[in-house]
Order: structure tokens, then sequence, then C-alpha cells
């Protein structure tokens, strides 16, 4: 086998430079703990972005693959499978709703958002034809589609890449009356973060989320909440949105959706929305395949029967008073909600990550000066505690 440095040579020199990752590769993994090919270990205090929110290969998950892999794996949407009955069954149950079309990745399920809004804006609201808008937020993360990147106000994220899709309009995160300012009878739907990840764990002013909703709800505006990395438990509740009691008319998951181990997302809405489907208007080959249905399935049970939305806030309180408690003037500010915490500094946050990286602890800047501590959600307290006890030595160092 390949040494750590050989691979990451070989990965420089036939990769397409898109990525700047540490200086780590992982070659075995098992629930909070990775390991490179010399066999040194690391906690994984990342979690693929949230996606391994149920602990890298879940016995149970593994499990369902396993067994799905021995049956079949695809069949594309021009059969049934049987399968995805059940997961449709099963998330429409978890999140009260009554349809959801399952996708691959985020950013595909983030499209499909906004076509149905599009779509439900002209058939359903009477928009008139190519006029209608989305609302998004300044600071967005939707991913890296023409559609997610026409959201976005990160200039790196577009540069070279126009012309943009037109038809969308960008408030201030958590601006209230900047949303108000936007709306108007083209208004298809407003597409927030309930706590914004990429951009450095950044949460609106409390009372937003409830106040937006109400504004979309008063103007015939549908509320369409990215939880992408923010939902399925990482911020201490089943979505980020229930922190304030509010559902919205279109949910968009992914990530911890097939618990880190095949890629699944999907949108979740009434009928009335989703309805604005037919034969012909939207799909993907892999979108519903059995082997991501039945993998899903176990994974939301892992969700459920672990309780890791409950684990999640009550460690996550834990690990940001203790955050909180760190002497150094370059802290701005320790922020999250359950075991989604930001560590925003005055300075660079990648010379502490790679000191944490020194030490076993996996974790990524994000937004140049914020440390993003994101495990497992499965993470037991004496881990939990020996990763505090580094933090706090790097960043009191
Ligand atoms: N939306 C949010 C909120 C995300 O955090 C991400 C990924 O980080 C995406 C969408 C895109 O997901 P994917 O990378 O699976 O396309």
């Amino acid at each position: 086998m390949k040494n750590s440095q050989e691979i990451i040579d070989q990965t420089q020199e036939y990769g397409a430079k898109n990525y700047h990752p540490l200086p780590v590769v992982i070659s075995h993994a098992e629930d909070v703990w990775v390991e490179d090919p010399e066999g040194n270990r690391y906690m994984d205090m990342l979690s693929a972005y949230s996606a391994v929110n149920q602990g890298h290969r879940h016995p149970k998950i593994i499990e369902a693959l396993k067994q799905q892999a021995d049956a079949v794996t695809l069949t594309s949407r021009a059969f049934h499978n049987n399968q995805l009955g059940p997961w449709y069954e099963k998330i429409c149950k978890l999140t009260n709703k009554e349809a959801a079309l399952p996708m691959n990745t985020g950013a595909e399920a983030v499209e499909t958002a906004v076509k149905a809004a599009r779509r439900w804006a002209y058939d359903v609201k009477g928009v008139a034809e190519n006029k209608a808008e989305i609302i998004a937020c300044e600071g967005n993360f939707h991913g890296r589609t023409m559609t997610a990147v026409s959201l976005s106000s990160e200039e790196e994220y577009k540069r070279g890449f126009g012309p943009m899709l037109p038809g969308i309009k960008l408030i201030p995160y958590g601006d209230i009356d900047a949303l108000k300012a936007a709306i108007n009878e083209n208004t298809a739907g407003f597409l927030f973060e309930p706590i914004q990840g990429e951009a450095g764990i950044v949460m609106p002013p409390e009372g937003f989320l409830k106040e937006a909703f109400d504004l979309c709800k008063e103007n015939n505006v549908l509320y369409i909440a990215d939880e992408i990395q923010a939902g399925l438990g990482r911020s201490g509740k089943l979505f980020a949105c229930d922190w304030e009691g509010v559902t919205p008319d279109i949910l968009i998951l992914g990530k911890a959706l097939g618990g880190g181990v095949f890629p699944i997302s999907c949108v979740v809405a009434n009928k009335d929305i989703l309805g604005v489907f037919n034969p012909g208007s939207h799909g993907s080959t892999f979108g519903g395949n059995p082997l991501a249905c039945a993998v899903s399935i176990a994974s939301l049970d892992v969700l459920e029967e672990e309780q890791l939305a409950d684990r999640s806030l009550e460690l996550g309180n834990y690990m940001m008073e203790e955050l909180k408690t760190i002497n150094n003037s370059r802290i701005k500010e320790v922020r999250g909600k359950g075991l989604f915490i930001g560590v925003e500094l005055t300075e660079s946050a990648r010379p502490y990550c790679e000191k944490l990286k020194e030490r076993g602890l996996l974790c990524k800047e994000t937004h140049e000066n914020v440390i993003r501590f994101a495990p497992p959600l499965t993470i037991q307290k004496e881990d939990l505690d020996w990763a505090i006890g580094h933090i706090k030595e790097v960043l009191e160092a």
C-alpha cells in the first residue's frame, strides 16, 4: 500500500485543484475515529461537513448497505424498486409532509427546490411567465451547480462561470426588513439556511426564522429551508427550524440522510407544491435508487433510535460552555447550536487546524478565520473531553 505522502503526491499530480485539504490521508474509519495508512489515529471533528452525523460506518447502516447490495442496487426510475416506497413513507412521516422527491447530492436537491418553487409560482400562484423570483441570503452556501452559485454572494464561487441564473434577489442574512422590502408579486420563495454552516456557523437573530415564516405566509411566498448541513440532529433538534417552531413549506435534506455511507438528498413538501412535477419534468438516473433508499432508512432509524438530536443538544451545550472558558484575546466569538460550533478568531484559523491535527484532531477552517467543530453525534463524553482538552491547550498556547 502507498504511504500518505505518495497518495498526496498522486492526488496532486492527477486531480483538479478545486480543494485545499489538510495533509492527512484517511484509509480507515470507525465511529468518531479515523486512521491514516501509517496507523496514526485522529478524531474526526468535521464529520464530512455533517454527512457523518451517525458516526463512520455505523454497523446498522453498513449492514443495510450490504444486504441491499446483495439484492438490487439500481433500477432507474423507469421501473419501481422495492426500497423507494418504504423510504418515501419514512421520510414523509419523519418530516410530517405529504410527498418527497429523492436526488443524490445536496446541490441537486437545491436545484429541485428552486424548480419546484418556480413552477409553483407559475402554475399555482399565477406569476407571469419567466418572472418568478427567488429571494436568498448573503453568505449562503447551497452547493456548486449553476443555480447554487447563482444564488451565492461569494465572488470566488462565481468568477468565470457566468452568465448567472436570473430571477434571484439577495438580502442580508437575518434582516427581516430587507426580506419585507424584497418580496413582491413575483416572489416564488424565500430560500435560506436556518444556520449558515459554510459561512462559519452563522445564526440569524433570534425570532428571524419565525418572523420570516409569518411574512412568507402573509405574502403567499414559499418558505424553503436548506437543512442539508444543519438538519438531521446536527443543531440539537431534528431540524434547525424546530428551534423556532416553524415547519418549512419545502425542506431540503442531504448529507446525513445517507449516514455518510451513500449519497442521497431530497426535497419534501406537501402535494400542492411537489404536485407541480409531472412525468418528464424532473428526475435523475440514480435518484431514489434502492441502495440509497435502504441506506437512508437505516440512517434515519439510527438517528431516531440513538436519539442523536438530544445527544447533540446535551453534548453541544457542554462543549460550548467549555470552549467559552478559553482565555485568548484572539477568540472573537464562540457560537453555535448543538454539536455545530464555530470558534471565530481575529486571525487565520488554518494554523490552529494544523496544530490540532498534530494532536490527533481533525477539523477544518471555514471562511478563513472560523474553526468549525462538528463531531459525529455519536461521540462519547470521554472522547469529547479528550478533544476539549487539546482544543483548550492549542487555543491557549
Ligand atoms: N446546502 C448546504 C447548506 C450545504 O452545507 C451544502 C454542502 O456543504 C450543500 C447545500 C451542497 O451539498 P452537496 O455538496 O452534497 O452538493
